[in-house]
């Protein structure tokens, strides 16, 4: 009986098959690039080609499911132990064998093993050659050990210094020797100011820090090597070619090209088993150098890391690391071994391009999140929940503020609620503005190609841009201020005297996105900066950087944010004079420091063009985002060919241009401050700020009056007149949502021209004129005080 199952499942199993390369050449041949490379216009016959490519891919991953549904079904099996005998092989080994056929004849196919759970074979053939080269390099690490050692001296960060041998003390070595507890936590080692395996042998004299998981640099590290895991997890489960695996802000994620197959969640608690596994295995790290040509042999079955090596190493070799069965093409460092990972989750996944280029293969990403002990994962989790409350995305749709459309992507719908919250945002900075000297101006938001060409945007972002033709000329929206800008600077001759200029510009911008990475307001096409470009002269730089610093100081107090500074300094790429760069970055120093608020610096992290200051606010619940800009900018006035008049006539000086703004995009901002204030927004901000209501239909009309009132004081009011609803109801609903007062009329209110004040947290504060309330919340919203309802 079994075996006659057994050929049954033959005999679908080679159809299938069959039938499942002939899709998957089929797909193949769709994919080709030729067919798909007329850019812009899809013909129809694409268009076809494509609709079926699609229905194929469904196709191909059904009878997929069903394949391995079929072999999970015939596996178990096996004739009893003692029964009938079976004169031919067993069904599972006819399986087998028809796998093992099937392996020869199609790789693709055989990719695709993994859904049944096999091994894929590459791991095999490359654990074999690694071992060889990792013999060969054991060897010569030996030999030096054991011929070029020399004592040498390791200075650590408080200035004592110790004893080693070099070529065999390993950073490890020396901190178990300091501390028992500092060795354990210790992340990663940084030696000479660089990042530094723990247990890799130290080569000379140098300084060393031992760096923990509250290092910025060392949870990178620690996040990078769970990448690993998750990877090793990934090759086990799924088998497909892992592409890139980096750390993130929160977390890690990996990328794996595994043909059309998706990944669903029901899959996370299966691969989190394997990473467990992992991690209980207490794996190694391994590093290993190795010539570019063998590390080209050894992923010759994943054509990615072939990339890599082929597009991105420019040395003759380069490092892979191994943990496990993996082998991984890495610069690295890492954590000593995978058991130093406690506690590992899987956040989610998602489809991406390869190098997020959309005409490059579909990869599928999964993000995971690894902390070195449980508590710290228990609290990340309760952020996590905090921040899904209070995702502006809902807050949006709750309070109506907003709205996308699949008929313009990334580009905001502000119903008016969201657009009175837009504009008196915009009309926050721009009463700043006023105060602070800067002339707001208002410029084209299509140009042509040749100003992109000018600024250097068409070389380095024309893929973001959006562009089209005109009279057979090529034009593009705007995706930054700047260039329009610099033809306003240059539209006359300039005077040292009109200097500083600051030009503010609340334009719309556009930034060609890709589909797939659009998310909400923190990720749109379509936005407006409270950009400003400042022209000034070299000495101005430090004053105008100081000015800058408090405006964004007293921007953010009005927010609630604290924030985080650094100054970015010359990279190795850099453009222009030397000496022009230190006198800048002095200046910028100068401003930090008189600034009076903390500072760090991060060497080299500048754009080419100029140094720049980064900062970062911290939200309620713990988050950071970067929002403000401060970047100085000495090629633009360059290639612009921006020119002042000097106080000695010199009709040649060069300005420099700061870029900057606080708010950075007004939707991004929007979306920050939604979670930042989890929708109970500030008076002077709120879309909802008085909500009348009368205690029966015989007070209606003076709620009416009433709300007409604090209308055209200029609040946003409203009035309840809901026949059908009580009282208590009326002011339930107002209360979520969230109005910040709420002000019940009866008889004895209208007797007395005033109202029964109480706020959205069912504060009462009883009963006033109107007139004076009017007065207290017109001050409110010109302090902009946080917390109106407590204050009343
Ligand atoms: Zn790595
Ligand atoms: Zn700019």
């Amino acid at each position: 009986m079994a075996a006659a199952a057994a050929e049954a499942v033959e005999l679908r199993l080679s159809r299938q098959e069959r039938e499942l390369r002939w899709l998957a050449a089929e797909v193949g041949r769709l994919k080709e690039p030729q067919e798909l490379h007329c850019p812009g216009s899809a013909s129809p016959e694409l268009q076809r080609l494509r609709a079926e490519n699609e229905k194929l891919r469904y196709r191909l991953l059904h009878l997929r499911r069903s394949l391995a549904a079929e072999l999970g079904r015939a596996a178990p099996a096996q004739p009893p132990a003692g029964g009938e005998k079976v004169s031919s092989a067993s069904p599972a080994d006819a399986v087998n064998q028809i796998k093992e056929e099937k392996k020869k004849e199609n790789e693709a196919v055989n990719q695709h093993q993994n859904d049944l759970q096999c091994v894929p074979s590459f791991i095999e053939d490359r654990l074999k050659l690694y071992e060889a080269l990792k013999k060969e390099h054991d060897a010569l690490l030996a030999y030096r050990a054991a011929n070029q050692s020399k004592s040498i001296k390791i200075t650590l960060t408080d200035g004592e210094t110790l004893e080693g041998e070099s070529w065999k003390t390993t950073p490890y070595q020396l901190a178990v020797g300091i501390s028992q507890v500092l060795a354990s936590n210790a992340v990663i080692a940084k030696v000479n100011g660089e990042l530094w395996d723990l247990d890799r042998p130290l080569e000379g004299d140098c300084t060393l820090e031992l760096l923990t998981f509250d290092n910025e640099e060392a949870q990178a590290v620690y996040w990078h090597s769970s990448a690993h895991i998750l990877g090793e997890a990934m090759e086990g489960h799924f088998g497909g070619c892992l592409c890139y695996g980096p750390p993130v802000e929160n977390g890690f994620y990996y990328d794996m090209y595994i043909e059309d197959r998706s990944v669903s969640s029901t899959e996370f608690p299966l691969l989190e088993n394997h990473c467990k596994n992992i991690i209980k295995e207490k794996q190694a790290f391994e590093r290993l150098e190795v010539k570019k040509e063998i590390l080209l042999d050894m992923f010759k079955y994943n054509k990615f890391k072939c990339r890599i090596l082929n597009e991105k190493v420019k040395t003759p070799t380069t490092t892979v690391y191994r943990c496990g069965p993996l082998i991984d093409l890495c610069k690295g460092p890492h954590v000593r071994h995978t058991g130093k990972i406690k506690a590992l989750k899987i956040v989610k996944s998602s489809s991406t391009y390869w190098e997020g280029k959309s005409d490059m293969e579909t990869l599928q990403r999964i993000y995971g999140i690894s902390f070195p002990d449980n508590k710290m994962m228990k609290e990340w989790e309760k952020v996590q929940e905090e921040a899904k409350n209070r995702d502006h995305r809902k807050i949006g749709k709750e309070q109506e503020l907003f709205f996308f459309h699949d008929l313009s992507p990334g580009s905001c719908f502000f119903l008016p609620r969201g657009a009175f919250l837009y504009n008196t945002l915009v009309d926050f900075i721009r009463g700043e503005y006023r105060r602070r000297n800067f002339t707001e101006v208002v410029s084209p938001n299509v140009f042509n190609s040749k100003l992109w060409e000018a600024s250097g945007h068409w070389q380095h972002y024309s893929e973001n841009m959006f562009s089209f033709e005109i009279e057979k000329e090529t034009f593009a929206l705007k995706p930054m201020n700047c260039p329009g800008h610099c033809l306003m600077f240059a539209h006359r001759p300039r005077s040292w005297r009109e200097l500083p200029l600051r030009l503010a510009d609340f334009g719309v911008l556009h930034r060609n996105e890709l589909s797939g990475t659009l998310s909400g307001l923190t990720r749109v096409r379509r936005f407006q900066q409270d950009d400003a470009h400042i022209f000034c002269t070299m000495e101005q730089i430090e004053e105008e950087i100081k000015d800058c610093l408090d405006f964004l100081k007293s921007v953010y107090a009005v927010f609630g944010f604290t924030f985080q500074l650094h100054l970015s300094t010359r990279p190795e790429n850099y453009l222009g004079d030397l000496e022009i760069w230190d006198h800048a970055e002095k200046q910028l120093q100068n401003s930090l420091n008189n600034f009076g608020e903390q500072w760090s610096l991060n060497p080299g992290d500048g754009a080419f063009y100029g140094p720049k200051i980064d900062i970062k606010i911290k939200d309620a619940i713990g988050r950071y985002h970067q929002c403000a800009t401060i970047q100085l900018d000495f090629q633009l006035p360059i290639r612009f060919n921006l020119t002042y008049v000097g106080k000695d006539g010199d009709d040649k000086k060069r300005p420099v241009i700061i870029h900057r703004a606080i708010l950075g995009s007004v939707e991004r901002m929007i979306a920050i401050l939604a979670e930042n204030y989890g929708g109970k927004w500030p008076f002077w901000l709120s879309p909802r700020q008085v909500m009348v209501v009368p205690v029966g239909p015989t007070s209606e009309q003076y709620a009416q009056q009433v709300c007409n009132q604090f209308f055209e004081a200029g609040f946003m009011s409203d009035v309840d007149l809901d026949q059908s609803c009580t009282l208590n109801k009326k002011i339930r609903n107002a209360q979520l949502a969230q109005y910040n007062f709420i002000l019940v009329v009866g008889e004895k209110e209208k007797a007395n021209n005033a109202v029964n004040v109480r706020t959205r947290d069912n504060k009462v504060h009883g009963e006033i004129s109107i007139s004076s309330t009017i007065e207290k919340l017109k001050k409110f919203k010109t302090s902009q005080i946080a917390n109106a309802e407590e204050e009343f």
